[in-house]
């Protein structure tokens, strides 16, 4: 038996830290959507008790530090499964980038293996044990568009933006999300307007959303790593409705209506940055699985 499933990559049309909490995790405000860049992901039944993970990607761990593999052993342990399976991950989101790659591989094993061991277990369920790995981890079991608060894991639906092409560029460098906020001083921090950003989302206000794109974290990356602003220069020079780092970077996206426009951002990247994606926004709940 095998089941494909699409772990498509977030970005954070804005990001708000609030304050440090007793547990050490920063309580947030974020409003997160999903864009057409995905990780595809082939689950085997295995019979025999073991969980495997494969990648053709030199980045991505194949044991029990690989996000992908806790989520199957975490319901493997809780439900007291007696089959096992094989992960392959075709890894095509950046690793380490801001765009919770691990995260929503994560998130779609829980979803498919709840179908391969039959578990019968609700998307409200899955996000639940899902906040257990991570705290990105619950919006991707939805995908879609959603307003994150707590850490990450409370999570309210809501509409998907109007489309628009999203363009993608991670300059040679991974930034560890820990350090990020381990750097963050929220007194000097510029804090966006997450409830305009909500407003603007409900009423489908395209030139809303792009207004109030924001991201406390930017300002943290942007000091440790120059090639961010520069990515950002670039893309508004070429154009860009709106432009904003994504998590704790180092990804930064732009938002454009025009295709043509979209299309000149894409080309003035590529080759300045290896890794460069021009994609639709997705920020629907389509089903993701097969
Ligand atoms: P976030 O946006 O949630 O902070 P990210 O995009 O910055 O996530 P990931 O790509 O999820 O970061 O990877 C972060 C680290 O997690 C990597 O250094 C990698 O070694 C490890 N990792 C574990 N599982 C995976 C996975 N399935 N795919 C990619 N990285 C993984």
């Amino acid at each position: 038996m095998q089941i494909l499933e699409k772990a498509p990559a977030k970005i954070n049309l804005s990001l708000d830290a609030l304050h440090k909490r007793a547990d050490g995790f920063h309580e947030v405000e974020m409003v997160m959507t999903t864009v057409d860049l995905a990780d595809r992901i082939e689950l085997t039944l295995l019979s025999d008790d073991e969980i495997k993970v494969e990648s053709e990607s030199r980045f991505v761990p194949n044991d029990e530090r690989n996000l992908a593999y806790r989520a199957a052993q975490l319901l493997k342990d809780r439900f007291r499964v007696t089959q096992g399976v094989k992960i392959f991950i075709e890894k095509n989101i950046p690793v380490a980038a801001g765009l919770a790659g691990g995260s929503s591989d994560a998130a779609a094993v829980l979803r498919g293996v709840n179908r391969m061991w039959g578990l019968g277990l609700s998307m409200d369920e899955l996000a639940e044990l899902g906040s257990e790995i991570g705290s990105d981890v619950s919006f991707c079991v939805y995908g879609g568009t959603a307003l994150a608060t707590g850490r990450g894991e409370k999570i309210q639906h809501l509409p998907a933006p109007p489309p628009c092409w999203v363009v993608l560029s991670k300059p040679t460098l991974g930034v560890s999300t820990q350090s990020v906020y381990k750097n963050l001083d929220l007194s000097a921090a510029q804090h966006p307007n997450t409830e305009a950003m909500v407003e603007a989302l409900k009423k489908g206000d395209y030139y809303g959303i792009c207004k109030n794109v924001g991201n406390t974290l930017e300002g943290v990356t942007l000091q440790m790593h120059e090639e961010v602003g520069q990515i950002k220069e670039q893309m508004k020079q070429a154009g860009a409705d709106a432009v904003l780092m994504s998590g704790s970077g180092p990804t930064v996206f732009s938002l454009v209506e025009h295709d043509a426009r979209a299309q000149r951002i894409y080309n003035s990247l590529k080759g300045f940055c290896t890794e460069v994606f021009m994609v639709r926004m997705l920020g629907y709940r389509e089903p993701l699985d097969k």
